[in-house]
């Protein structure tokens, strides 16, 4: 008869709690999965007293995190408090010195420390399981790690960030702006009360730091990675993008290019045919392109109690098999690093909407601008300013006035380089034949 495996548990909010119950509700399962029981023996969180709706009859109430990972009687700790910093680094770096397991659906940590526990997990014996911090119940780092252990990956691409995808469907379904949207993601409890870490893109950047690790086999490096969030959109951006054939999302993607390995988080058009172009409100998505096999797709809940503890119990019940697979792919040493690809040598194609001054020569500044650096225009749509595309008739027809009216013109290049683009717009506000910074998103062809 094999031993119970022994589950600590640091964290029992909205992860922790329902990891306690899965265990509970799927002990049978877990059991006939695995062949041993799975038992929770320890807990911690900040306070003991607070109301959790939980039986913890016979469970061990651990004086602290780093208690918990220090006692003997327990085989897995699992991290689910969060953050970079303490308590959760000591406590995981103490529970891998112990040998112990680890599972975490701890995200900020693994993109900071990631490489440094990975090693520790490896010295110590000990396995590092972190299947939720990625896309939650979408078994992305299986997929990564394990699924495609045998295929080259070229590009991997998602919406890893539910909040930033919840705004921009209702902005482009209901015309609304992102302030409104905003408010009514926090009102849901899909938002913050500080928003900025989701909408500026920051916890895409985490989830997408890692997943470049697991794609191409280089040390996870968060502060290569570019960032633009979604506050700058507009809905006659969203708008626009239906008109020309896209849809926009926020995107992390990491690709292999010739220059290194782009890693890169913007709000980004995509083929409304995509696949990814159908994921809609707080759902994620994550597309894995790999050598001689189709694009796959992988879609689901990115967040959520019941989501993301499935993902944490998956991790221990693979942890009372005795899987023991690399953290990130491959042994520590065999980790390159990151040759970050200059987001100035971006290669794709742009959508660009300038607010342009009525003007005799204006269009034609512009593209002289663009030309100079051999940016080549796909499409271009001349708008009324009230927002309608141009008729045929309305240029010859204009008076005095409209001459200071300003006019939408949006612009879809063929691929070009980040830095053209850049020098392009630099070159056009210069001449002053447009107000305001220019709208800029990136196209990524699937
Ligand atoms: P949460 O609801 O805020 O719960 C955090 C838990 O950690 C609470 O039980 C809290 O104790 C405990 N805790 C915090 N600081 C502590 C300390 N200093 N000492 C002891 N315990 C402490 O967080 P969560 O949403 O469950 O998230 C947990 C982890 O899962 C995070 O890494 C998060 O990024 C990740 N994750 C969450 C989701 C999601 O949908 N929620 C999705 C994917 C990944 P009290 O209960 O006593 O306050």
């Amino acid at each position: 008869m094999v031993a119970p495996l022994k589950v600590g548990i640091a964290g029992l909010g909205t992860v922790g709690a329902e990891v306690v119950r899965q265990i509970e509700q799927q002990s049978r399962l877990l059991a006939a999965r695995t062949g041993r029981a799975v038992r929770v023996v320890a807990v911690t969180a900040r306070s003991k007293a607070k109301k959790r709706d939980l039986n913890l009859q016979d469970v061990i109430w651990a004086k602290s995190p780093l208690a918990l990972a220090n006692d003997p009687s327990i085989d897995c700790f699992v991290e689910l408090m969060g953050g970079s910093g303490e308590p959760a680094l000591s406590a995981v770096e103490a529970a891998l010195r112990n040998g112990k397991s680890v599972v975490t659906a701890n995200k900020a940590l693994l993109a900071r420390h990631g490489v440094r526990l990975a090693k520790l997990a490896e010295e110590h014996g000990g396995a590092l399981n972190f299947e939720a911090a990625v896309g939650a119940a979408i078994p992305a780092i299986k997929t990564l790690r394990e699924g495609l252990a045998g295929t080259e990956i070229h590009r991997v691409y998602g919406i890893l960030n539910g909040t930033c995808n919840y705004i921009l469907t209702r902005m482009e379904q209901e015309g609304l702006s992102f302030a409104e949207c905003l408010k009514d993601a926090q009102r849901l409890g899909y938002a913050e009360a500080d928003p900025s870490f989701d909408v500026d893109g920051h916890d895409t950047a985490q989830k997408l730091a890692i997943l470049a690790s697991l794609a191409f086999g280089t040390k996870v490096a968060q502060s290569a990675v570019y960032v633009e969030g979604i506050s700058s959109i507009k809905p006659e951006d969203l708008r626009a993008a239906e008109e020309l054939g896209y849809r926009v999302k926020l995107l992390g993607v990491a690709v292999r290019t010739k220059t290194g390995i782009e890693q890169r988080v913007h709000p980004t058009m995509v083929p409304r045919s995509s696949s990814i172009a159908q994921v809609m409100g707080v759902t994620n998505a994550l597309t894995i392109d790999g050598e001689g096999v189709p694009p796959i797709t992988l879609v689901g809940p990115g967040a959520g109690g019941a989501a993301t503890a499935s993902a944490v119990v998956s991790d221990i019940a693979d942890v009372a098999r005795g899987l023991h697979i690399a953290p990130f792919g491959r042994p520590v040493k065999r980790l390159r690093k990151t040759e970050k690809a200059p987001m100035m040598r971006h290669e794709g194609g742009y959508y660009i909407r300038l607010m342009a001054r009525d003007l005799p020569g204006t269009a034609a500044t512009i593209a002289k601008r663009l030309a100079q650096q051999n940016i080549s225009i796909e499409s271009i749509v001349q708008r009324h300013p009230n927002g309608a595309p141009e008729p045929p008739q309305g240029r010859g027809k204009r008076n005095a006035k409209a001459a200071s009216t300003l006019v939408p013109v949006i612009l879809i290049t063929y691929a070009t380089s980040e830095d053209g683009v850049r020098q392009a717009l630099a070159a056009v506000q210069n001449d002053k034949v447009i107000t305001g910074r220019p709208q800029v998103i990136r196209i990524e062809k699937n």
